[in-house]
């Protein structure tokens, strides 16, 4: 039986996107998965077989990868975090910010960084040259990729282009940063959803808009809504936060004590590497800034 994946929810039905010829197939759902408690989502590999009126049958969901909430969608690998380099300025605070989600929700992180063709010239524009420098530095160092672009003028859209292929990719980021603008670059027609994906319907029924997957030309999909638009710690435990700092979790030795902080106890590993110069700064202090936050957050519930 033919394979696919699930671009597309509506109405109860399911727009699968053939794997090898690539058509669009219309199909239902098998009467089992409602009994199993089982639902296709958006970003599903799925087996499906063709019925007699053209339409089709979503057979099986091959194992999923990933599942996220908002926007809910299987499989998405890689979360494309889109910061501008001015107007909003890069702030290192909320690019770990949006890391630590994507961590934790087991995705890879492409970071972008946009309007690279507005930097200013003289000592202002030097000066974030030199931030974005470090940027791009620090964090192809801990082990993301990080792309500079322009979506006015086409900078660094061809790299981009072949990060995302292979990929179900989702973009987030604060608004204003450019998003819709590389979209539009990289996928002419597709207009990005905003972050809201809650309607209000009737007598105060909430409905959610389905995300939908859209091709990207040269490989890969975009989901059409951005994600993690709700950057609270609220979800996590306190002891996730750092093993959402990916060089805190891939050190090659081990803390002495167990449920360590890596604040102030002895034989800590995190706090050794920072001492060597071996984790940023920066990073450090934002993990630490964090776990107040979260502290914060926990106290008010
Ligand atoms: P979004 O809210 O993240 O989707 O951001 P938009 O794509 O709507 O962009 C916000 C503003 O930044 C718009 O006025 C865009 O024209 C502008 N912008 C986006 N990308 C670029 C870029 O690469 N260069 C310049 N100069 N402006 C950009
Ligand atoms: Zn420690």
């Amino acid at each position: 039986m033919p394979e696919g994946l699930i671009v597309k929810a509506l109405s109860g039905y399911y727009y699968v996107q053939d794997a090898e010829v690539g058509s669009l197939v219309q199909c239902r759902g098998r009467g089992i998965f409602k009994k199993r408690g089982e639902s296709p989502l958006v970003g599903d590999r799925v087996v499906y077989s063709n019925t007699e009126n053209g339409e089709g049958t979503v057979e099986e969901i091959l194992p999923r990868q990933s599942e996220l909430i908002r926007p809910q969608i299987a499989n998405a690998d890689l979360a494309v975090l889109v910061f501008s380099v001015v107007r909003p300025e890069l702030s290192f605070v909320l690019l770990d910010k949006f890391l630590v989600h994507t961590e934790h929700a087991r995705m890879n992180a492409l970071l972008v960084f946009t309007k690279m063709d507005r930097i200013p010239e003289g000592a202002e524009g030097e000066s974030i040259r030199q931030t974005v420098e470090a940027a791009r530095l620090l964090y192809s160092s801990i082990g993301y990729q990080v792309v500079l672009t322009s979506a006015h003028e086409g900078e660094g859209l061809e790299q981009l282009r072949s990060a995302l292929a292979g990929h179900i990719n989702m973009l987030a980021g604060q608004s204003g940063v450019g998003k819709s603008s590389l979209v539009n670059a990289l996928i002419p027609g597709l207009k990005l959803e905003t972050n809201e994906i809650s309607v209000k319907l009737g007598r105060g029924k909430h409905t959610t808009r389905h995300v939908e997957l859209v091709a990207i030309p040269g490989g890969g999909y975009m989901a059409d809504t951005p994600g993690f638009s709700q950057l609270d710690f609220g979800e996590l435990g306190i002891d996730e936060i750092s093993s959402c700092f990916r060089e805190f979790r891939e050190l090659p030795s081990s803390c002495k004590f167990r449920g360590c902080t890596h604040t102030h106890e002895p034989h800590c590993a995190v706090l050794q590497a920072k001492e060597r110069g071996e984790i940023a700064e920066s990073r450090y202090n934002n993990y630490v800034s964090f776990m107040t936050e979260w502290k914060e957050i926990k106290r008010r519930y």
